[in-house]
């Protein structure tokens, strides 16, 4: 699966900017708006946005099962909205999470748009790198994770940043910055080529603390 086409799912919210991320990483993108422009991607970036509208719109457009189908075989990245919907379970009875990944999740924890935020993480995804900023912006929290689930960043205490296998999730926006490294940490889990350049990376991760 080396340099294959990374779907973006673009029915609503901020899915422009990871098109952008993935572009400055030399990457091939597709704008996924239905069955057919999800087959011809080898891995997936659901984006921020609102999750219960884009539930609503991914059920008409016959999209939940097929992105389901999907994530049993190819990689799948969630931010904000997009780590609501790889959940397991959520406190929003609008919102049908797609089970992706092993985790309870919690929408707007930290409050609401005027409580938005910026923070210093620091990635346990390769030692001495300079930390992360992460925007949340009325961010969901994860709540309840299965052992499987490895805990690449954390803020107060709560984990914002996890990985299930190939599939990662993040409570933040990593695309509204410059910092693409959480786009190539993701890549180096599947892509041959980007995972060359970072194998300690992975080393890394697979030591981090549950
Ligand atoms: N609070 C939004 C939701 O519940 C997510 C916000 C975001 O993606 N920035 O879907």
């Amino acid at each position: 699966m080396v340099n294959g086409t990374i779907g973006v799912l673009a029915l609503q919210g901020a899915f422009q900017k990871h098109i952008e991320a993935l572009h400055a990483l030399g990457r091939k993108t597709q704008q996924v708006r239905c069955h057919e422009e999800l087959k011809r991607c080898v891995a997936l970036i659901i984006p921020g946005g609102e999750s219960t509208t884009m539930t609503r719109l991914l059920q008409a457009g016959r999209l939940t099962n097929s992105i389901k189908t999907f994530a049993t075989k190819h990689p799948v990245m969630g931010t904000c909205a997009g780590m609501i919907l790889m959940s397991s379970a959520t406190d929003e009875k609008k919102v049908e999470p797609l089970h992706i990944m092993d985790f309870q999740v919690q929408r707007n924890i930290y409050g609401t748009q005027r409580e938005s935020f910026t923070a210093n993480l620091n990635l346990h995804i390769k030692a001495e790198e300079p930390p992360f900023c992460g925007i949340f912006i009325r961010a969901p929290g994860a709540t309840k994770l299965n052992r499987r689930i490895t805990v690449l960043a954390e803020y107060q205490e709560r984990p914002v940043l996890i990985a299930q296998d190939h599939h990662l999730a993040a409570s933040f926006h990593p695309e509204l910055t410059a910092d693409n490294r959480i786009h190539r940490y993701w890549l180096s889990l599947f892509d041959e080529d980007a995972g060359k350049e970072s194998t300690h990376f992975k080393n890394y991760a697979s030591v981090a603390k549950p």
